[in-house]
């Protein structure tokens, strides 16, 4: 099936079902749309429903974080974002299209930092070059002057100059998840898929990677999924906030963060703040009991 819309993203209301047609700029379709999608694992006795039929929908350039209880799905949906594993009902489209077509660029990072031990941060951050095409094409030609180039300005951006001749062990935590933040991001994704990136992290690191996230996402405008259990992460990086049920889970409330952006970080004080994040948490709560 091939569901794309002609609406551009802006006149678009989140709610609202596109109407059905084939033709149009990739750029004027969702970049991520669940259509009814579900995931159940296994078969028969032993079948385990991962997600319920989820309907989600999400414009270019949209930051939503996913919250709700353990096990509930949200790993499940970056993994059908990322067409990782099919839906068992339903469909997913990627830019409109069925999610196989590889029409948008993907970057990913998980709470377990997968740096390669044995390569440079460097390298570890060109990696997507090597292995995506446009970039795949020219790689031999370029990995030693525009694509070094490029890793070197993003290190730079997120405070990472001094640091690209060194190896992942001879880094912090904090360090090792901006390096694979640029890793993420190295390829220009269209779509950024986080699953708890920050999870493993100190509070303090984990502001200053917040800040940093921002930047990048206000300079770059990738359309952005955030798993997340930190209501005050969702509520100082999103555009949107989507709260899940308990397993099998489904998304049961959508809402804005109103708060324009850039954000400081001081934000998470103010009394509109912490009002949306103890209604937030007083919602999952409930969906706990
Ligand atoms: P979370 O919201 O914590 O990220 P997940 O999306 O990882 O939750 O998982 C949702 C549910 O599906 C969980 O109960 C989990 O145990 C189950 N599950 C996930 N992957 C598999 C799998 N490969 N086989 C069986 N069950 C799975
Ligand atoms: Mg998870």
């Amino acid at each position: 099936m091939n569901m794309t819309s002609d609406i551009s993203a802006q006149e678009m209301p989140l709610s609202t079902t596109p109407p059905a047609s084939t033709s149009g700029p990739v750029h004027a379709r969702p970049a991520l749309e669940l259509q009814d999608a579900s995931v159940v694992f296994g078969s028969g006795p032993q079948a385990v429903t991962a997600l319920s039929p989820t309907t989600l929908r999400m414009d270019r350039g949209d930051f939503l974080a996913l919250v709700g209880p353990s096990g509930c799905g949200k790993s499940t949906i970056l993994r059908l974002a990322s067409s990782l594993i099919q839906p068992s009902s339903g469909n997913i489209l990627l830019g409109g299209r069925e999610a196989a077509a590889k029409e948008l660029r993907i970057g990913m990072a998980f709470q377990n930092r997968t740096m390669l031990p044995w390569l440079t941060i460097e390298k570890n951050v060109m990696l997507p070059l090597k292995i995506v095409e446009p970039f795949k094409r020219s790689f031999q030609r370029d990995r030693k002057g525009a694509y070094r180039d490029r890793v070197h300005a993003l290190l730079a951006q997120v405070g990472l100059k001094d640091f690209a001749g060194h190896f992942p062990w001879q880094l912090s935590g904090g360090m090792l998840q901006r390096a694979n933040l640029c890793r993420a991001l190295i390829h220009d994704p269209d779509l950024l898929l986080l699953d708890e990136p920050f999870g493993a992290l100190d509070q303090f690191t984990r502001e200053e990677l917040w800040q940093i996230l921002q930047d990048l996402y206000l300079d770059r405008k990738p359309t952005v999924l955030l798993v997340t259990h930190d209501l005050r992460e969702a509520g100082f990086l999103a555009r949107r906030i989507c709260v899940m049920s308990a397993r099998p889970g489904r998304v049961i409330s959508d809402k804005p963060v109103t708060l324009p952006q850039p954000r400081d970080i001081g934000v998470i004080y103010s009394p509109e703040f912490v009002e949306m994040t103890q209604g937030l948490r007083a919602l999952i709560a409930q969906i706990r009991k």
